[in-house]
């Protein structure tokens, strides 16, 4: 697998969890790498730091809210700045709400939709002229099991992992003649704090205790009973980015331990 020595890898939401993983790989390929994430400043400035003193890497931190077109903007703008580009685009940032549609408050669905699809247009938007100037570009969005199949009470996610599935496939066609391309991650569950909320929540509805809950969550979805790690989905992240994966062009791997092959 070639390296990413010279390129530099813009990861949304990259204060935890799964971004995190797909950041800490890109950099020890070689890549710099653009932080972004909500977060305690000192806490992050450690990882910025750490990171960048590990790898030999230039490792900058943009606190762009993902809701905020402008500072999606401003967020890609400072990459070419301070990093030298925005080669690499990983759309990870994503939140989730859990409730039947007749009590989805209006306020989740906007937030859901404008951080997990609408943010991946508006980086996407911004990132695309930087890598046709060097006719070389990786985008990368992290959809889920949810943007091929459903599950109740989560409408938002859903509509918006499905969404980002086809933002990706229409991405994909319009650089389809470049060295651009667009493809998206589809994870199932992975052990991070979107889904130990969810863990903790099963567990109080249900009076579990957390292993019982945390077996019940995968064991309902994955036929394998394990969780993907981050480990797993950040090394799809990198082989996406190798020229080995130039002409995966719009493709949506999954990484589920089977979930959407049943
Ligand atoms: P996480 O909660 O650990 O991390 C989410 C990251 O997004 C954090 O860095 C957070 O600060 C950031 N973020 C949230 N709102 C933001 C905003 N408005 N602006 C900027 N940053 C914001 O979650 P995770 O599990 O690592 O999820 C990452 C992605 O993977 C999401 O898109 C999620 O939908 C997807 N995913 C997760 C799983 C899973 O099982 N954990 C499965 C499939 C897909």
């Amino acid at each position: 697998m070639s390296r990413l020595e010279g390129r530099t890898a813009v990861v949304t939401g990259s204060t935890s969890g799964i971004g995190l993983g797909i950041a800490r790989a890109l950099a020890a390929q070689g890549a710099n790498v653009m932080l972004n994430g909500f977060g305690e400043p000192a806490a992050i400035e450690k990882l910025r730091a750490g990171l960048a003193a590990e790898h030999g890497v230039g490792v900058a931190y943009s606190s762009a809210d993902m809701t905020k077109p402008a500072e999606i903007r401003a967020m890609v703008a400072q990459a070419v700045a301070e990093l030298g580009g925005a080669d690499i685009l990983v759309n990870n940032a994503g939140i989730q709400h859990v409730a039947p549609i007749e009590r989805f408050p209006d306020e989740r669905w906007d937030a859901v939709l404008a951080v997990n699809l609408s943010a991946a247009f508006h980086a996407t938007k911004a990132a695309l002229p930087h890598m046709r100037a060097r006719n070389w570009g990786r985008i990368v969005n992290i959809a889920s099991a949810h943007g091929l199949v459903a599950s109740v009470e989560k409408a938002a996610y859903v509509a918006a992992k499905h969404g980002i599935v086809g933002l990706t496939k229409v991405t994909a066609l319009e650089t389809a003649r470049t060295g651009i391309t667009a493809n998206a991650i589809a994870p199932g569950w992975v052990l991070t704090d979107l889904v130990q909320k969810q863990i903790d929540a099963l567990a109080a509805r249900e009076k579990l205790d957390r292993p019982q809950a945390k077996d019940r969550l995968v064991g309902e979805k994955h036929p394998s009973r394990e969780f993907v790690t981050v480990e797993q989905v950040a090394g799809v992240a990198v082989f996406l980015c190798s020229e080995a994966a130039n002409e995966i062009r719009g493709a949506t791997l999954s990484v589920d331990g089977g979930w959407t092959a049943q």
